[in-house]
């Protein structure tokens, strides 16, 4: 079962919807339609995998399909099932419910006796070279693959060696199956590739049952035919797999091994992988992030991963307008990561209620203000949405204010406190700073202000504008918090795509800062873990789920995409 995406998310057609509907009018799968997620449990899942689940669980709900989940478990020495429990869960907070989830290592015996069968039938043979001199053997581009000496072996040998190797009888890369197909072929994925190797090791779920492992070319389709996926997608450097997915299912369809009729076999199809500046998006490279302390851990807010895109406050509604906008090509590009943020942002406004507080703080007392008096001032949590209501902020006569929102010498068009200067608190009164209170270095250390009673609600009744509305936040009333901030984790725009460098070497070392001491006022003690907050006028903030009093900025106030859609034209 899958549940569809919101629907104030538009999808546009593409070559793959397009071709489910021609299978549809066709009746290729008699009306059936199965996509699947296949990802390997080897790491958590990141933003490009959300572009994959979007298609996969978008299309089948769009063509009242399915979509099953499996987990491609083929490497058993890289896989852990706290990566499948991960994943189930990313799924789901993505938005989408995968129902029960589905393994390749369930299939490992059919998949094995298949192998079995191409043997007998000659298709299929165990080479004893190593993987050096099998990769030598194949050839390039331009020149075809030589024949490896076991080519020729009979069947009952091979049969022989391939029950040896299932049954331990060999170490690892000792032997392995090749499918026999043609070493002159111009695709080199169809030079005699190999289909099984020796892996004494230890699987998440089947332990030690196996020493033989099938390769992913020789598990992907077949696990698809299995389940009865209809279209099969990946990313296009699958495409020159596609021949060997034929293949395969070809032959094993032709010997009445599929379960299906074979013009019912899974087809596979390839769309451009979604790439994005400034970060990186491949689970090998985000695994050494995490495994070197690069970051704290695969949710750490820096991290691409959904699980840090999520505890650094990015909504999944956002995340899945930003694919149904991206939508799905042949083509590789790069998507700057300011349109990601500007959905982001876009969602936030929508759903996020405002708050004030106080980053940078210097204090300010109002000289004419009552000592002792505290005045409970109604504040709109969301201008966007009425149905989130008002909430009560205390107003003193001691408050917090930005130090940025203060210059004592005002530099040309600065609208905000100044000495002698006026200007509006959000839901209370005009206040103007009469002088200021120095520390024994000189610098400022407090404002000393004056407010005016008559402007309460922000309006003088005499006219008089102010230019700058300040947040603030009562002194006896704050609490005290830290807000995270973060900038991008590859100084590079494209950190995989230089030369002969390392793209680590573009980590930016200034990725998070931390700031500490800030002032919220007081309805922020009950942040709910993940509560999306705006602080007026600083950004989009997200309460830690675990760090009390943590908050991640998730993105600025200010669309920068627009500014680069200007740039470009
Ligand atoms: P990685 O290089 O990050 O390990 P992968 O392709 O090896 O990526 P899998 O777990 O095998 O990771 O991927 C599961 C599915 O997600 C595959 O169908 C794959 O094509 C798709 N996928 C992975 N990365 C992206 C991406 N950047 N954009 C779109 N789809 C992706
Ligand atoms: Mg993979």
């Amino acid at each position: 079962m899958s549940i569809p995406a919101e629907p104030s998310t538009p999808v546009a057609s593409d070559f793959i919807r397009e071709q489910v509907q021609r299978d549809q009018q066709l009746g290729t799968y008699g009306g059936r339609v199965q996509t699947r997620f296949p990802p390997e449990p080897n790491g958590y899942l990141h933003i490009g995998h959300a572009k994959s689940i979007c298609l996969n669980f978008g299309v089948a709900a769009e063509f009242g399909g399915i979509c099953r989940l499996r987990m491609d478990d083929t490497n058993p020495e890289t896989e852990d099932e706290d990566f499948v429990t991960g994943i189930e869960q990313d799924v789901r907070w993505l938005g989408f419910e995968p129902g029960e989830t589905l393994y390749a290592s369930d299939y490992f015996e059919t998949i094995y006796r298949w192998a079995e069968r191409l043997i007998t039938e000659g298709l299929a043979y165990v080479d004893d070279q190593d993987a050096e001199t099998i990769s030598a053997q194949r050839g390039g581009f331009t020149e075809p693959g030589t024949d490896s000496p076991y080519r020729t072996r009979t069947v009952e040998e091979n049969l022989d060696l391939f029950r040896r190797m299932r049954a331990g009888e060999y170490p690892d890369g000792t032997r392995v199956l090749r499918a026999k197909i043609d070493m002159t072929d111009p695709n080199p994925q169809l030079r005699d590739p190999v289909i099984y190797r020796i892996r004494h090791a230890h699987h998440h779920r089947t332990g030690d049952r196996w020493c033989v492992y099938p390769n992913y070319d020789w598990a992907h389709g077949q696990s698809d035919a299995i389940e009865g996926t209809t279209h099969s997608v990946c990313t296009l450097e699958f495409d020159s797999h596609r021949p060997l997915y034929d293949w395969f299912l070809e032959r094993l369809g032709e010997l009445g091994e599929l379960p299906r009729p074979l013009a019912e076999r899974p087809r596979q199809y390839e769309f451009a992988r979604l790439q994005l500046t400034h970060t990186v998006l491949s689970k090998r490279k985000l695994l050494h992030l995490v495994t070197n302390g690069l970051v704290d851990g695969w949710d750490d807010p820096r991290m691409p991963t959904l699980r840090g895109l999520r505890r650094l406050g990015y909504p999944a509604a956002a995340l899945r307008a930003f694919c149904a906008h991206i939508g799905v090509a042949k083509v590789n590009s790069i998507h700057e990561i300011e349109l990601l943020e500007s959905f982001v942002r876009d969602e936030l406004n929508r759903i996020s209620e405002r708050r004030m507080v106080v980053l940078n703080p210097i204090k300010v007392v109002i000289e004419n203000y009552p000592e002792g008096q505290v005045e409970w001032l109604e504040a709109v949590n969301n201008p966007e949405d009425p149905a989130a209501g008002t909430r009560q902020v205390p107003f003193s006569r001691e408050l917090w204010l930005e130090a940025e929102d203060f210059m004592e010498v005002p530099a040309p068009k600065f609208y905000r406190l100044s000495p002698g200067k006026e200007v509006r608190l959000r839901y209370a009164y005009f206040i103007k700073c009469e002088s200021v209170v120095k520390d024994a270095s000189g610098a400022v250390a407090e404002l000393r202000c004056t407010y005016d009673p008559a402007t309460f609600g922000g309006q003088a009744p005499d006219g008089r504008k102010v230019k700058t509305t300040l947040h603030w936040v009562s002194a006896a009333h704050a609490v005290q918090g830290e807000a995270r901030h973060y900038n991008r984790l590859f100084t590079e725009a494209h950190p995989d795509a230089q030369e002969g460098r390392d793209p680590l070497e573009f980590l930016n070392p200034e990725a998070r800062v931390i700031v500490t001491g800030a002032r919220f006022e007081p309805s922020l003690a009950e942040a709910q873990p993940f509560q999306h907050i705006q602080f007026e006028r600083l950004g989009y903030y997200c309460a830690d789920p675990e760090l009390a009093g943590v908050f991640h900025r998730t993105v600025g106030l200010r669309d920068d995409w627009a500014k680069i859609r200007k740039r470009q034209g």
